[in-house]
């Protein structure tokens, strides 16, 4: 039976198991190939083997606006199981002074805490936010969950409208240059830019000054699954195998089988080969899916050229401390305002915005900056990820994947910077000096090591610079996710719109490969040159 499958996908991420659920559902064999003993990529909770029942988010934790993501609906996730929570106090940034600057999902409540620090920046914010609410769901919305068009055609479709015409004005600034031109107020000029940008993009680069106040005027704020991260993928693995589907853990592919000109299977390293009339998707990095899985006869220079080229963020790094704790964290910032004990996402020693030009510096120059950091308290909004009355929670710092011009110092480095994390932590919330009833660090490398596809420890897959962007990521020629050989198709981070929990990949090369293959899906959009032709 092995070997009758119609398509198989590389990785049991989200994005190939979104990609694998949507073929299942139109009636497709798929089996999904993983190499990891659990599914779900960077969907991963793991229960503290040292303390039982307290349980770690490793990788992703925040999900951005998930549940009104379009794959979350079609596939019908809540029937399996996913209950997705979305706290009040979205985010929260601490001075060093105890002030505080604060993200609701009520935006109104938003303005006014940037009013504290800005009355002319509070007004700035609400104007950036009126203007983009119908860019993001007329145009930016739209093009995020569509096969990408050519950047020409793009601009000029987008030329036609004031709305257009807005974004690309704005999106031609780099994040920092929109920030520096539009708001005052050093604190909040470096809010914006870690909401905003930080986690994202390169802040330095033209291109992206869009994002700035496209995630102001988002609806999706920052989520999170009840039961962990892992609830998520087990509720797309649910999906899949409703819909018929399969995946084969512990399985790594060796090699694509070429026949006639064609990717008609997979060969694993245990030596089966699996076979597949119609696909393979590959949800990996290009060097895995094109140098190492290819055979080069079947490789023409300028693929091997430009999938060997494929750059990964300077920036996107992350080191964690997470803690197991008998209490959660409880912030001086709190002392008058309780209601802020519950803040989601905390960010804490980035008081000004020259802290970015100093963060990049090192990232450079391979050495830890003075910490900035963000992360939160799973337990304070869902109590089944510890032990009865106990809690978890964990902080996140970009740091440089080479360690002094080396990854592998790391492995001597990660203890002692987990105490510096914890001694910043302490300033801000005194309580976790006893509170703590167990802690570890993941460095860069660990992430790398977990999963392979996040090379140079880089969660994004692939940077947002060196024309990796829209219709030409991962690299020109394959950026509508199609392989350069029949039958080759990709459908992860590398390819638009990018990293991060949005599943957008996978339900893009969806309704690209349903489309070759000539089988009609219901639940696609109409093309995007059309959407935005409409506006
Ligand atoms: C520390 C950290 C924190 C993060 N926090 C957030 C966050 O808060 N919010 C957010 O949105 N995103 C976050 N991310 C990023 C997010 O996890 C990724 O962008 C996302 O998981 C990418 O999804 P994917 O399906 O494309 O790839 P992945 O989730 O990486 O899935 C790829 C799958 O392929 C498998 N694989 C790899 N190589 C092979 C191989 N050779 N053969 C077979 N299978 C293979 C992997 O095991 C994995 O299961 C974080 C990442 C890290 C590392």
């Amino acid at each position: 039976m092995a070997d009758d499958y119609d398509a198989i996908v590389l990785g049991a991420g989200h994005n190939g198991l979104i990609l694998a659920a949507y073929l299942a559902r139109a009636g497709l064999r798929v089996v999904a190939l993983e190499r990891k003993a659990v599914a779900g990529g960077g969907l991963s909770t793991m229960e503290d083997p040292r303390h039982p029942g307290f349980l770690h988010n490793t990788h992703a934790f925040f999900q951005r606006g998930v549940t009104t993501m379009p794959w979350f609906l079609d596939l019908e996730l809540a029937r399996h199981g996913i209950e997705v929570i979305e706290p009040e106090l979205n985010v929260l940034l601490l001075t060093e002074d105890g002030r505080t600057l604060e993200w609701w999902t009520d935006f109104s409540r938003t303005v006014d805490s940037f009013a504290a620090f800005s009355k002319r920046d509070a007004g700035t914010l609400r104007r950036w936010h009126d203007d983009f609410v119908p860019i993001v769901t007329n145009i930016l919305r739209p093009e995020a969950a569509s096969p990408p068009l050519p950047p020409a055609e793009r601009r000029a479709l987008l030329q036609r409208t004031a709305e257009g015409r807005l974004l690309l004005e704005t999106s031609a600034l780099s994040p920092l240059e929109f920030v520096k031109r539009e708001f005052e107020n050093p604190t909040v000029q470096a809010g914006l830019l870690f909401f905003n940008g930080l986690r994202e993009v390169d802040l330095r680069l033209p291109g992206f000054g869009h994002h700035i106040p496209a995630l102001l005027a988002a609806s999706g704020k920052a989520q999170m699954s009840k039961g962990g991260s892992a609830a998520l993928a087990r509720a797309l693995e649910g999906a899949l195998r409703k819909a018929g589907g399969e995946i084969r853990l512990m399985t790594t592919p060796r090699r694509l089988v070429v026949e006639g000109g064609r990717v008609t299977g997979v060969e694993t390293v245990d030596g089966e080969i699996i076979r597949a009339r119609h696909l393979v998707a590959s949800s990996l990095n290009p060097q895995q899916t094109f140098l190492e899985l290819l055979d080069p006869a079947h490789l023409p220079a300028a693929v091997r050229e430009r999938a060997a080229a494929f750059q990964y963020n300077l920036l996107a790094p992350l080191f964690a401390l997470n803690l197991a704790l008998g209490e959660p964290p409880r912030y001086s910032a709190a002392a008058g305002r309780p209601e802020l004990d519950r803040a989601f996402m905390v960010i804490m020693g980035l008081d000004h915005v020259d802290r970015f030009g100093e963060i990049v510096r090192h990232h450079e120059a391979g050495t830890i900056p003075p910490t900035v950091m963000w992360g939160a308290s799973p337990t304070v909004f869902d109590p089944s990820q510890a032990p009865p009355g106990r809690h978890t929670a964990f902080m996140w710092e970009k740091l440089p994947y080479r360690l002094e011009g080396d990854p592998a110092n790391w492995d001597r480095a990660r203890e002692a910077h987990g105490r510096t994390m914890l001694q910043l932590w302490q300033k801000h919330a005194p309580n976790l000096a006893d509170a703590v009833v167990d802690s570890f660090t993941r460095s860069p490398l660990d992430v790398e090591r977990s999963l392979p596809n996040m090379r140079e420890g880089d969660l994004l897959i692939g940077a947002y610079a060196n024309d990796q962007v829209g219709y030409h990521r991962p690299f020109p020629g394959a950026g509508h996710y199609r392989g350069h050989l029949p039958g080759l198709y990709l459908c992860g981070s590398s390819s638009h719109p990018g990293g991060n929990i949005t599943g957008l990949p996978g339900y893009n090369a969806a309704q690209v490969v349903l489309a070759d293959l000539g089988i009609k899906a219901d639940w696609a959009p109409p093309p995007i040159a059309e959407r935005l032709a409409r506006l």
